[in-house]
């Protein structure tokens, strides 16, 4: 054998054992990373949402493009209820593989929770181009139509809505979801005749008794809206405007301070939101114009734990003792919405306004809306007669 051939020979050695070696670093990476990624999956499934993230990022340092691993990591962040990060991982999935169908729908649901109603639109309108006739089709057209709602797009909100409801008028769910984006949106005509429609069509669903009763607030909101009550209130709140500052009386010895305290805040809250109502608090309940009572009980609730009702010269805001306290986190709420009513106006149907008739889907709002703010204006401008 000459040194020649010796050498090569020693050369191929020396490659064999590097090649093994490498094959063997190699099959030991891949089986770490793929043991990595089922173990994300199984931690995920056993509720270890925190190990399942941790897992998918060792998986994922080796292989980015693992998109089972990376949709398991954005939906344990979204239980997590780390929504940014969620909504980060599943951009990065749709654009590393924009055939992923499914997540599309986790991040618009992701954005939907995350209140980011114009990332939802535009998510949703990218699926709809991708996917003509995609498997999620009406459960997209649904979250479409709740982001469009959520910003007061009613009207397109609706398209896509009954377009939802057309292309699957068999699947109570679709309906469901499209029932609870008009409920949330207050339109009260289109959630009256959509109720209507759902009852005969599903009449043993499980959700027949909330849309029964969605409906029937709906029906009544129309007719006190219509009724006495309302013109009962604007003459009330022209009444109050020729006489301002308002005197605003608090019973204080069965409140504790910092109770009284929230409730003078919230009068505040609307001295400033206005600029047009004024407030007095004065030390006697006779001549005050509204009177702030606890009570015991309450017959007749408007919110959780407070109603208003009115004499000829006084409205008088009464809490129930037990619920009524600034440590409740429904207080605040609760007092800007019964002051409105106090200052004369009536309910709305916008789930934005503190003087919204319903609880919400996403609970009260925690302050006076813009829509709010200009009704007293306009209840309490001098032009008006
Ligand atoms: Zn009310």
């Amino acid at each position: 054998m000459s040194a020649n051939k010796r050498q090569t020979r020693q050369f191929d050695v020396i490659l064999g054992i590097i090649a093994l070696h490498c094959t063997a670093f190699l099959a030991g990476c891949f089986t770490r990373t793929s043991r990595m990624a089922s173990q994300a999956w199984t931690e995920y499934e056993r509720g270890n949402f925190s190990q399942a993230v941790a897992s998918a990022n060792i998986a994922l340092e080796v292989s980015p493009d693992d998109c089972g691993t990376r949709y398991t990591k954005a939906c344990a962040l979204w239980k997590l209820n780390k929504l940014n990060e969620a909504s980060k991982e599943l951009e990065i999935l749709i654009q590393t593989k924009p055939r992923y169908e499914d997540a599309y729908v986790a991040l618009a649901a992701v954005l939907l929770a995350a209140d980011e109603n114009q990332s939802v639109i535009r998510v949703c309108k990218q699926y709809l181009i991708e996917f003509p006739s995609g498997k999620y089709r009406n459960q997209i057209l649904a979250d479409l139509a709740n982001g469009l709602a959520h910003i007061g797009q009613y009207e397109e909100a609706w398209t896509w809505a009954s377009k939802a409801i057309a292309s699957d008028a068999n699947d109570p769910t679709v309906w469901q979801q499209v029932l609870h984006v008009f409920y949330g949106t207050g339109n009260r005509a289109k959630a009256i005749s959509l109720s209507q429609q759902y009852l005969v069509l599903f009449p043993n669903d499980k959700e027949v008794p909330q849309v029964q009763r969605m409906l029937a607030f709906f029906q009544n909101e129309q007719q006190r809206n219509s009724d006495d009550v309302a013109r009962f209130r604007k003459y009330w709140a022209r009444k109050l405007s020729k006489d301002l500052p308002l005197r605003v009386y608090i019973q204080n010895d069965k409140a504790d301070d910092n109770t009284v305290n929230s409730l003078r805040r919230a009068f505040l809250e609307w001295e400033k939101s206005t600029e047009v109502v004024r407030f007095k608090f004065v030390e006697s309940p006779v001549s005050a114009r509204i009177k702030c009572m606890w009570v015991g009980r309450l017959e007749v609730k408007d919110t959780d734990f407070a109603a208003t009702s009115y004499t000829d010269d006084q409205a008088i805001i009464s809490f129930v003792a037990s619920n009524a306290c600034a440590s409740n986190p429904e207080f605040k709420p609760c007092c800007l919405h019964e002051i409105g009513h106090a200052l004369g106006l009536s309910h709305s149907l916008n789930p934005k306004d503190i003087m919204c008739g319903f609880k919400p889907i996403n609970g009260r709002p925690q302050g006076i809306s813009a829509n709010d703010a200009d009704r007293i204006r306009k209840l309490y401008s001098r032009s008006h007669p």
